[in-house]
């Protein structure tokens, strides 16, 4: 058992949170999580659970009070469904969650504090084509982020930068790559790719439906890490001593057409590809994972199929579920 340290974990009613949480108390921390709202598919794992609005002052000294460690995971986010139409929104809410939590945390003289940014601070000038050369730390500046989402990222990593230099809190970043899994977000309107492309295949196979529609042409790339990979990935890097940002995702880019064909082969189910008019991002993406090697010696290892397999398993069974609820209502 490991109950020396008090963790709280922000977001933890979300995707990456709710898993953070239950890893962490398999460690033996002590844990308490706080959001919004309560995780949407399980219950929490965290020995306390605060529903708190972290864009408010006095929610985040609540929040980071008697802690050792903060991960800082809450914000205002999706897809590209989401982020593409969501600027001012994004901007106004991530930025009051992350000044007013890092500010509360050093009143609060919490030790350590992780911020999860993203891999949409890097410049979209460098993310034209879809072979695209992968991305490394220091290929952030100089800065243009295609959305507001990706320019409040980087003003945090800086805020965190600033914080550590100034005040001597240890601050780590990481830059989170398309992270996918069980127990993700997969409708409503802020599901990233892979959790969409499930459904999607799920829906076709349950109604026997020939189609789905794919937002573009398809051939935009991405690499996509497993969530259990992610929470393995933090963890380590917070027990480091690198306070410099750092990729953490998988370095295999596939276009969107390859990630359909693989979840076509695990659903055992073939569809017709509509390709219409949406929004995509970025042309291309990969993690160049280089330094994530050499601060960790580790890299993720679950692989796209092995991900995707559990992945889409779950999302079947979440369409069966709300099927069966809709034809019994
Ligand atoms: P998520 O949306 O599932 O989780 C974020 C959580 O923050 C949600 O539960 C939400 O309710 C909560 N939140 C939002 N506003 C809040 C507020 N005002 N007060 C308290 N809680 C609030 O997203 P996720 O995929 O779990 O992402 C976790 C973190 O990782 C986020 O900071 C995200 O930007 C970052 N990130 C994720 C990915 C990815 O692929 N999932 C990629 C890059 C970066």
């Amino acid at each position: 058992m490991n109950n020396s340290k008090r963790i709280l974990v922000t977001g933890a009613g979300g995707f990456i949170g709710s898993h953070l949480v239950t890893y962490l108390k398999k460690r033996g921390f002590w844990v308490r999580g706080v959001d919004l709202k309560y995780p949407e598919f399980s219950k929490t794992d965290a020995d306390e659970f605060e529903l708190l609005d972290l864009r408010r002052w006095a929610s985040c000294l609540q929040a980071t009070r008697n802690v050792d460690q903060v991960y800082a995971l809450a914000a205002d986010m999706g897809g590209m469904g989401f982020i593409s139409f969501h600027h001012a929104q994004i901007l106004y809410n991530n930025s009051s969650i992350n000044l007013n939590t890092l500010e509360a945390a050093r009143i609060n003289e919490v030790g350590r504090y992780l911020y999860t940014s993203s891999a949409c601070i890097y410049p979209e000038f460098l993310q034209e084509e879809t072979d695209v050369k992968p991305l490394a730390e220091e290929d952030a500046y100089p800065a243009m982020p295609q959305d507001a989402y990706g320019w409040e990222k980087l003003v945090s990593e800086r805020l965190c930068t600033h914080y550590r230099e100034d005040y001597g809190i240890e601050t780590r970043i990481v830059r989170f790559h398309n992270m996918f899994g069980e127990k993700g977000t997969w409708q409503g309107g802020r599901e990233k790719a892979p959790a969409a492309m499930c459904r999607k295949i799920a829906v076709a196979k349950l109604t026997n439906s020939p189609e789905i529609e794919i937002w573009g042409d398809g051939e935009q790339t991405r690499s996509f890490c497993h969530v259990n990979d992610c929470v393995d990935g933090i963890v380590r890097l917070m027990d480091s001593d690198f306070h410099e940002p750092l990729n953490l995702g998988q370095d295999r880019m596939v276009t969107i057409n390859e990630l359909v064909d693989i979840i076509e082969e695990i659903a055992g189910y073939k569809v017709k590809r509509k390709h219409i008019e949406g929004p995509q991002g970025v042309r291309g993406r990969n993690s160049d994972n280089t330094k994530l090697r050499e601060v960790l010696n580790w890299e993720p290892s679950i692989s796209l199929e092995e991900g995707l397999k559990t992945t889409y398993d779950w999302i079947e069974k979440e369409v069966r579920k709300k099927q069966l609820a809709a034809a019994s209502a």
